[in-house]
Order: C-alpha cells, then structure tokens, then sequence
C-alpha cells in the first residue's frame, strides 16, 4: 500500500507513521528526515537545503524530487511505503505521478490529519526529536521514560533549529500558500480522507486505520 500522511508541521504526521510502521512492516520516508540526515554528513544537498530549512522555507523542487526519486527505486520500498512530509507542492505531486507511472504503482490514499493553528505553535515549540532515529517526542504531551533520551534507540533528544514560534509561523504560510493545494490535486483522484488530528496518538491512530480501510 502506498500512503501519503498529509498536514500542517507538527501535525503528528511522523508519529503516526512510526506506529503504521510497526503495524504494517512498510517503510516511512519522511523528506524532512533524509533531508536532516543530508546536512549531518555533509553532502552537496545538505548544504544547498539548509539555508531553506532554517528560514522555515520549502526546498526548491528539483533538489526533492530528485532525492525522492532514488529512495522510492530502493528495494524496501517495492511492497508500499507512507509518505510523510511530500508531496508538498502541486510540482511534487506531478512529478510523483510521473514516477509511479513509470513503474506502474499509484497512490492508494492521501491521510490528512487536520490540526488547528494554535495546537500546531504548542506541538512544535515542545517538541524534541531524536538525533539518530528522529523519533518525535513533547516536553507535555510525549514525554520519555529518561529525560533527554530516545525510548527506542537511547539517542540524544535535541530541539530542531526550525522547531521555534517564529519558525513556524513561517512554515505555516508556506503550508497555507504551497502545500494545502496538494489535497485538492488528491481530491480530484478520490483516495483523499481527513481526519480529525487533535485527540491522543492513539485514538488518532485509531482514526488513521479506518481511513486506510475505508
Ligand atoms: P515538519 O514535519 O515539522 O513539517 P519536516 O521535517 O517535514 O518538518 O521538514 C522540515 C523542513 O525540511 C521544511 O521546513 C523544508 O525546509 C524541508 N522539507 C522537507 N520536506 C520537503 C519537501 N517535500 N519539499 C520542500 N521542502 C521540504
Ligand atoms: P509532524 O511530523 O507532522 O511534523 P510530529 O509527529 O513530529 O508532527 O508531532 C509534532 C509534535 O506534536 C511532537 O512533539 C509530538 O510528540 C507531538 N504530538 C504528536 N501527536 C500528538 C497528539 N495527538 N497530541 C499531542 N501532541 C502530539
Ligand atoms: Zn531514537
């Protein structure tokens, strides 16, 4: 199965899909996350990302689409893989159709998990990420067992550089003006379902199943 989690920075679009993970046995590919991985190890699209990143801004298409392109042709991805963070433009999404239909798949369901802005500033300015796995954690609502460590993998917990007020603020006009008109080029192709973001991880877990099935 091939899913796209779709909404707003902070969302829970990268919780959610490590649960779905667990439960399904496919990959996740979050673009933020290899994109971060780029900027640790120093490549030539790390570095050209970065000053994107950090204002809170979109990387430019081409870099992502071309990135994207190389994770979806590796061999774990051949049985379905949750998209978390891309499409995030109209652009995006045309160039993943073009993808998939060079190799024959489609996009079965497009999540979108809706949020209000003013949880969204709360979920950010408290979250801290893990520096290995990249797993999301809340100072309030998802705290760890031990302060400042990953439950699952013992990394480091740090806050992203992008994760402030300001940031967001930033990020949510680009979502508003950039990424929300993707759901409507979805809509068009009837595999779009919404659901209701705010509530426990579980219960939205809950709500994220039924829409898969659905
Ligand atoms: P969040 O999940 O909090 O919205 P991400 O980790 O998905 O944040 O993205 C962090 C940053 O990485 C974005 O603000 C943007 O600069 C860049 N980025 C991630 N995915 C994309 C994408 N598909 N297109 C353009 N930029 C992206
Ligand atoms: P996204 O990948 O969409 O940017 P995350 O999954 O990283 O979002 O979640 C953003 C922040 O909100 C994290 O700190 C996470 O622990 C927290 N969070 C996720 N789901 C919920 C929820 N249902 N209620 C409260 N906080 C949540
Ligand atoms: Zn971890």
């Amino acid at each position: 199965m091939n899913l796209i989690l779709f909404g707003p920075p902070g969302a829970g679009k990268g919780t959610q899909a490590q649960r779905l993970v667990a439960e399904r046995g496919i990959p996740q590919i979050s673009t933020g996350d290899i994109l971060r991985a780029n900027r640790r190890e120093g490549t030539a699209l790390g570095k050209k990302a970065q000053v994107f990143m950090d204002e809170g801004l979109l990387v430019p298409d081409e870099l992502i689409i071309e990135m994207i392109d190389a994770r979806l042709s590796e061999s774990d991805c051949q049985t379905g893989y949750i998209l978390d963070g891309f499409p995030r433009t109209v652009s995006q999404a045309e160039a993943l159709d073009g993808i998939l239909q060079s190799r024959g798949g489609s996009i079965d369901k497009v999540v979108v998990l809706q949020v209000p802005a003013d949880a969204i500033v709360g979920r950010i300015v408290g979250r801290r990420a893990c520096q290995d796995c990249g797993a999301a954690y809340h100072l309030e609502f998802n705290t760890p067992k031990a302060s400042g460590v990953c439950d699952s993998c013992g990394g480091s917990l740090y806050q992203r550089a992008d994760d402030t007020e300001d940031k967001v603020r930033v990020r949510l006009t680009e979502y508003d003006r950039s990424t929300a008109p993707v759901a409507a080029y979805y809509g068009e192709q009837g595999v779009v379902r919404e659901i209701d973001g705010l509530g426990s991880m579980t219960e939205i877990f809950g709500r994220l199943l039924a829409a898969i099935e659905d």
